[in-house]
């Protein structure tokens, strides 16, 4: 595996590429498990290269002792990507990434950035835009793959991609869970045995309202009461929110009292929980 850190490397192996290949970049802050495999693999299958990135991205998180917190482990992670035959990892410096300033950048994202994650983690997707925006720029991939984990971030990242000169295609990845349901995530392994199993409640609860609306007009304010008891009855976590969107353009639905399923759109509901100070986030189409 070729571990790239500069840019005259990458533009060497730019130049042995033939004409016709696609290029498929899969970013990701190390602490790697079977979700960003999951992207690598399907990368694979599609591209004719493929580049991993690694890179914890300081400007994304709006809280600097989750940053400092952040699992990092290189060698674990260079052996997991050599274990799934990944021929190119791109593992750049801070000052590669953000030669004058380590501060994003303002892009108009048209309020995508403001909603649910954005508007508890204020700043959070003007980092991302800015780091992938960078990456695009650097490694000039045809595509991207990202992990519908994510939901809101997949839609930043499009709206990132679309405003680029060279528009890539972004590819979207379904969820990875653990067999109890647990979303995979690298946040995960900073989770004692309890808490870890505790945390498959976020999934419970995300089932049971599927479940739920299936069977009688339930309305958000009711459901939400429920899922928040599901939850904060595991002993481990604290809802942090639970929303109900359109899953096609993310807004908010507003009436609490009007039954989720009257609406004839597809409907996603997104959950953020603290076990200790680990903050985990999981969303699913609901109906
Ligand atoms: P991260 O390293 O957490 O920034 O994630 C890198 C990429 O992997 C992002 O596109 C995530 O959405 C994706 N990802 C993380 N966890 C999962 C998962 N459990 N299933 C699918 N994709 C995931």
């Amino acid at each position: 595996m070729k571990i790239i850190d500069d840019l005259n490397s990458w533009n060497s192996f730019k130049k042995t590429v033939k004409k016709g290949s696609i290029i498929g970049l899969v970013p990701t802050m190390g602490a790697l498990h079977d979700g960003h495999a999951a992207l690598i693999k399907k990368a694979q299958k599609e591209c004719s290269h493929v580049v991993t990135s690694i890179f914890i991205n300081p400007t994304q998180f709006d809280n600097s002792i989750d940053f400092q917190n952040y699992p990092s482990n290189s060698e674990k992670d260079i052996q997991f990507l050599k274990g799934l035959g990944v021929t190119l990892l791109f593992k750049p410096s801070e000052k590669l990434m953000y030669p004058y300033e380590i501060k994003a950048s303002n892009y108009d994202l048209n309020g995508l950035d403001k909603k649910l994650e954005g508007a508890l983690r204020p700043g959070h997707f003007q980092g991302v835009a800015t780091v992938v925006d960078r990456l695009f720029e650097l490694l000039e991939p045809d595509r991207a793959y990202f992990g519908l984990k994510d939901f809101q971030q997949v839609e930043v990242v499009k709206k990132v991609a679309s405003m680029r000169k060279n528009p890539l295609k972004i590819v979207s990845c379904r969820v990875v869970r653990e067999d109890s349901g647990l979303a995979k995530s690298s946040r995960n392994f900073r989770l004692s045995a309890k808490q870890k199993k505790a945390a498959a409640s976020i999934f419970q609860a995300l089932k049971f309202a599927e479940k739920e609306i299936k069977i009688f007009p339930i309305p958000p304010i009711a459901l939400e009461r429920e899922m928040k008891s599901i939850i904060n009855s595991s002993g481990f976590l604290k809802v942090e929110q639970i929303e109900f969107v359109f899953a096609d353009n993310l807004d908010l639905i507003k009436s609490q009292d009007y039954p989720l399923d009257h609406y004839q759109r597809d409907v996603q509901c997104f959950v953020s929980a603290f076990a200790g100070d680990v903050r985990l986030i999981d969303n699913y189409r609901i109906s």
